[in-house]
């Protein structure tokens, strides 16, 4: 109970909901839970795992819209065509994702990682492209993998 207790206050302490005005229902505090409490990044398929018992399909894949689209999380592609989804900084917003981040897949614990102290790579593209967004995915092994397996 009194670990349940944290995790409330702790999601109102900086409740995105309210910063983005959406009005606070329950599937969509329990799905930013669910995305505060992970390390990595989460499929619509774990979300289904975790909270499926509790809401059905469409209500989880409406608030996973919702989300999107105020720019509470993102969607991170991923090898196998299932697309992953992580939480988003301050500076995102409706209709604006602002991400100079690099996403990590360990190739040990198939954990993806938003890394965000890692820039993007400077692009040379040919002249009259423009880049207006750039997912840099990384493959390797994630940093709690290399510590434990020796
Ligand atoms: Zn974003
Ligand atoms: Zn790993
Ligand atoms: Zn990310």
């Amino acid at each position: 109970m009194a670990g349940k207790k944290q995790i409330e206050s702790a999601v109102s302490a900086q409740d995105p909901l309210k910063q983005k005005g959406l009005s606070v229902t329950d599937s969509r505090r329990k799905i930013l839970q669910l995305f505060m409490q992970q390390k990595g990044a989460l499929s619509h398929g774990d979300i289904e795992k975790k909270a499926g018992a509790t809401f059905d399909r469409v209500t989880i894949y409406r608030t996973l819209q919702t989300f999107l689209d105020k720019g509470i999380i993102h969607a991170i592609p991923s090898a196998n065509n299932a697309i992953l989804y992580a939480l988003c900084h301050e500076q995102c917003g409706p209709d604006h994702h602002d991400h100079q981040h690099i996403h990590f897949i360990c190739s040990r614990c198939k954990h993806t990682f938003c890394l965000d102290h890692s820039v993007t790579p400077d692009l040379h593209l040919p002249k009259g492209y423009q880049a207006q967004d750039i997912d840099v995915l990384v493959k390797g092994v994630c940093k709690r993998c290399n510590t434990t397996s020796k």
